[in-house]
């Protein structure tokens, strides 16, 4: 793993996922009571905390919790240690709040810059894994109930006829830095429906069904800006299941500087050189959320030259 890698919030590979692991229910089991095992509890993908941070069950407390949860999911080992996620969803928010002796319920986005790394990219697995369960109950094939298993990380239908295996979805979108032809070197930077006046960010979408990420790129832009991109370099990826998106962040160069919005995703778009980008950073504007590709791909791009 690289230094930029580390950076990036929700990913970086801290947990080993110990895929091996999920098959085998009955190691599964024993270490659902070893007493060293953490459990996470959450509530409809929020974390569980208390005056210190994400509430960690341990083993004897969870048994309790676990027969109030509708989903328990064990998402890996670290070090030594079995990590589970379980979902209080079917309570009500004190209930699930004091079932896991808690004192809120709160988005892990809302913790950032407070939580370590490692926690909030357990908290953001567990938060994609337990919101696929809630909306993947039934077969979508035959509208027979759909059964968790292999330790959460696959649902299956009970239709006597079908049994179809269904998979945790992933649904990738691109994000892209798009570069000025010429001097001085600026950067494409748009207004987004519904966002504040005078936020702007780089330009996103999702990949469609039947297309590479680089054609995504090249339909994403010229559909929202109007711009016809060339030289598309990949930057990084960012896991982001909030509910189930991965951020795929490019650089990408246009030859015409001429952009024409949508005016229904974006509002206004425009280009930035990067002694405009400090003003704005100095005068209170940060570059997007601070826990984004969007504010990696955007920082990396103004920390390259003058
Ligand atoms: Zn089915």
């Amino acid at each position: 793993m690289d230094a930029a890698e580390r950076v990036l919030a929700y990913g970086g590979g801290w947990l080993e996922r110990a895929g091996a692991l999920r098959t085998d229910a009955a190691r599964l089991d024993a270490l659902l009571t070893d007493p060293t095992t953490v459990v996470l509890p959450l509530w409809r993908d929020r974390c569980l905390v208390d005056g210190v941070g994400p509430v960690r069950l341990t083993a004897e407390r969870a048994s309790l919790v676990r027969s109030a949860a509708a989903e328990t999911v064990f998402l890996g080992l670290d070090g030594d240690v079995a990590v589970f996620a379980v979902d209080l969803s079917g309570l009500s928010e004190p209930a699930a709040v004091e079932m896991a002796g808690a004192t809120r319920a709160v988005d892990v986005r809302a913790l950032v810059g407070r939580l370590d790394p490692a926690d909030a990219a357990a908290q953001a697995y567990a938060r994609g894994l337990l919101h696929w369960h809630r909306q993947q109950r039934y077969c979508g094939t035959c509208g027979a109930a759909a059964v968790a298993g292999g330790g959460g990380h696959v649902r299956t239908c009970s239709g006597a006829e079908c049994g179809r295996l269904l998979f945790p979805r992933i649904e990738p979108a691109i994000i892209v830095l798009v570069e000025a032809p010429g001097s001085p070197e600026r950067c494409l930077l748009a207004r987004h429906a519904g966002a504040a006046a005078g936020a702007y960010s780089t330009l996103a979408g999702f990949v469609e069904v039947g297309e590479s990420l680089e054609d995504a790129v090249r339909r994403e832009m010229a559909e929202e800006a109007g711009v016809t991109v060339t030289d598309l370099a990949y930057q990084g990826s960012q896991a982001w299941p909030f509910p189930a998106g991965l951020m795929v962040g490019f650089r990408a160069r246009v030859a015409s500087e001429e952009v024409r919005v949508d005016g229904v995703e974006l509002l206004e778009a425009r280009w930035f050189s990067r002694a405009e980008l400090r003003e704005r950073v100095a005068a209170g504007r940060p570059l997007g959320r601070v826990d984004s590709i969007d504010h990696q791909l955007l920082s990396t791009w103004l920390a390259a030259g003058d």
